[in-house]
């Protein structure tokens, strides 16, 4: 029988933390920790993503600034407005809502994010610190991931994770984040030869690829192992599903997150985690979240 490692009760107790720290903010400072959204053009799911983000900063007792602008902004319109967001003392956090259009060179606004503002951990600052396991900023996706694991008190120290992926939001931070705490790490991406030998020897499983059910019931998992599933795919039928092939592999392992209600809420969670937390060093207050 494998455990479901729901999002739900993780993210209720993210939440609870939250509120609390952004009401000590409010009372020690008059100050309410503040996100700044940026969402360019009209592509749906970002502005799903967007509109949720700012609904759950509000329902925190947080503040929201929503920027919106047409897909056909200029470079230099953008960066100003990151400049601004840089500079204002009521902006904790600044998200700037991925993909960008196609015509907009996006490293070079997210190296602009001032670092202590960069809620979703972009800014190579905040990646060098990650590497040296520094960062005070985690990125949100593999951060919520590591809730969901000292959730379920799943031990990592000692054992065999495998993170298929090796996306600068997902793949490279997550296994960073599970090599400071001692797993013994392999990354596997599109010309891993042998994928299957890695899943063969693997306790934790992160699955990051973007491709539907792509990992299924045939390969050799571990009875023992725990499979966490970061993928957001549609079927042929728009249904949302995975990267793993859950009803094939659940019987198969320990444990494994659904799809929805995986990973997906975690990633909301943690940037609210955040934002209050780069609330708390803006204005130094000693709290944790
Ligand atoms: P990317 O497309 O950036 O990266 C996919 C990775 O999968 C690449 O490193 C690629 O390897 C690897 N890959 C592709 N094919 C194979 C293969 N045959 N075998 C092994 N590895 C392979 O995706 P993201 O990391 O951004 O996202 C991954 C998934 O997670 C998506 O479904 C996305 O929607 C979801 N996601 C969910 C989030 C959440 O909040 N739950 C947040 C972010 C993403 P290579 O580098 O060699 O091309």
């Amino acid at each position: 029988m494998h455990i479901n490692l729901k999002a739900e009760p993780v993210s209720n107790e993210v939440y609870a933390r939250v509120s609390r720290a952004a009401e000590s903010i409010r009372a020690k400072t008059g100050h309410a920790p503040t996100l700044a959204t940026v969402l360019v053009g009209v592509d749906p799911a970002s502005q799903v993503y967007v509109k949720r983000k700012g609904e759950m900063a509000a329902k925190l007792g947080m503040g929201h600034r929503d920027y919106k602008f047409e897909a056909n902004i200029s470079q230099d319109l953008l960066m100003d407005t990151v400049r601004k967001l840089n500079a204002d003392p009521e902006v904790d956090g600044i998200l700037v809502q991925r993909p960008l259009p196609k015509h907009l060179d996006e490293s070079k606004v997210f190296d602009l994010i001032d670092p202590t503002k960069d809620v979703d951990c972009f800014s190579p600052h905040n990646v060098g610190l990650l590497v040296q396991g520094r960062c005070k900023l985690l990125p949100c996706t593999p951060a919520g991931i590591m809730e969901i694991i000292r959730h379920y008190k799943i031990e990592i120290t000692g054992k065999n994770a495998l993170v298929v992926g090796r996306s600068d939001i997902v793949g490279k931070p997550m296994a960073m984040l599970l090599l400071h705490s001692h797993a013994t790490v392999t990354t596997a991406h599109s010309k891993t030869r042998d994928l299957a030998a890695c899943v063969a020897e693997a306790d934790i499983i992160v699955a990051a690829i973007g491709r539907v059910k792509f990992m299924t019931g045939n390969l050799p998992w571990k009875k023992s192992a725990v499979v966490i599933d970061v993928g957001i795919n549609r079927n042929e039928a728009s249904k949302l599903c995975g990267d793993v092939d859950f009803d094939a592999v659940a019987p198969k392992v320990a444990a494994i997150t659904p799809v929805p209600g995986g990973v997906g809420p975690m990633t909301i969670a943690m940037l609210m985690v955040n934002t209050v937390r780069a609330a708390l060093m803006r204005k130094n207050i000693m709290d944790e979240v």
